[in-house]
């Protein structure tokens, strides 16, 4: 409160499209006067409420924010996403209105490479199959049986960029031959590009997705690249579920025609196509790639730190632009 007048100083409107990590949610709501989208009985009407007066978007990367919903805050100036991925957001909108767009680099590189190592050896080796053998009793019965081998294998990367890269270095560990595709060359890179994902996946026996999701990327591992991969061939997710043409994935994985698969990430998560629980050949992990505790904080720290600086005119941490 201010003495002299005896008003309280109005604490800054936040538009919450999506429940955060909670200690992150619970900070913002402590610092500012948060409205959470997904909560409002009537969306439209709590547009025309913060209309007048909301500068600031807080986000998730899977929630984004479409035009439309812009188009209702016409004083917005500042959409802070809590992920690294960026395709939720209508960045046109945003960059054709001078919206200023953070998100959450680095902080989440390391645990996400982790996870596509994971899914790759439990994809390879078969590990959840084992666990259920286990579990099931099966074991006294009879021996699990061989699986392949990552070793001396040959892993493609489509999108060497921060996860690409570190996803590419844990390769190395497993005595891996790498190679990569991304739409412009990289003078300083030690691992060998390809042209086209399609002569990647010919190439490889072990293709993973690492680009961003978006219109730019939708389908890029499509049919004929699943078919170069092969039927020893095993796809890993961890991008985004519209990077890989999903009817065509689940066709081959059913028809032997490709190997096996790991994924992360779906079309229309969490409600994802049930064909694929009844696929023996792949393994589904929900979307957790930065799901750890230190990188959440990581993550939502960046996303306080980010809102922080706008709105003390200072420059933002990690601006997509
Ligand atoms: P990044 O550093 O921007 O790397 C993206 C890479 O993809 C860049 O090297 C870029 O090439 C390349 N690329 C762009 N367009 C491409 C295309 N058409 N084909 C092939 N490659 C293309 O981003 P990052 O931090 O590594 O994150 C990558 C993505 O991972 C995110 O956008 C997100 O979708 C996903 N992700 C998933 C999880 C999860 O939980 N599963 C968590 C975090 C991130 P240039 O270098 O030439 O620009």
């Amino acid at each position: 409160m201010d003495p002299s007048t005896g008003a309280v100083p109005r604490r800054e409107p936040v538009l919450l499209m999506a429940a955060l990590h909670a200690p992150t949610q619970a900070s913002l709501e402590e610092r500012y006067d948060v409205h959470r989208f997904w909560c409002a009985e009537d969306p439209s009407a709590l547009l025309v409420r913060l209309a007048p007066s909301c500068r600031v978007v807080v986000t998730g990367g899977s929630r984004g924010i479409d035009a439309t919903t812009m188009a209702a805050l016409p004083r917005l100036q500042l959409v802070s996403s809590f992920g690294v991925g960026v395709d939720a957001i209508d960045l046109n909108h945003a960059r054709q209105r001078g919206i200023v767009v953070t998100n959450t680099p680095d902080v989440l590189t390391e645990d996400v490479a982790d996870l596509a190592i994971a899914l790759l050896l439990a994809s390879i080796r078969r590990i959840p199959q084992a666990d259920r053998f286990v579990r099931e009793g099966r074991w006294a019965q009879a021996a699990f049986g061989l699986t392949p081998s990552l070793q001396r294998r040959r892993v493609g990367i489509i999108g060497l960029g921060r996860i690409g890269l570190a996803i590419a270095q844990r390769c190395a560990a497993f005595n891996t031959d790498v190679r990569w595709y991304g739409p412009r060359p990289k003078p300083d890179c030690a691992f060998y590009r390809h042209n086209d994902p399609v002569e990647l996946a010919d190439w490889a026996d072990i293709l993973i997705a690492a680009c961003p999701g978006g219109p730019d990327t939708r389908g890029i591992v499509s049919r004929g690249v699943l078919q170069a991969l092969g039927p020893q061939g095993v796809f890993v997710n961890i991008a985004r579920g519209s990077v890989v043409d999903e009817p065509a994935l689940i066709d081959l994985l059913s028809s032997g025609k490709l190997g096996g698969a790991g994924l992360d990430v779906f079309d229309n998560e969490p409600r994802i196509d049930p064909r694929f629980f009844g696929l023996d050949n792949v393994v589904l992990h929900p979307h957790q790639g930065s799901a750890t505790h230190s990188t959440r904080a990581a993550m939502g720290d960046l996303v306080l730190k980010n809102v922080a600086a706008w709105l003390a005119g200072d420059p933002v941490l990690t601006p997509v632009f």
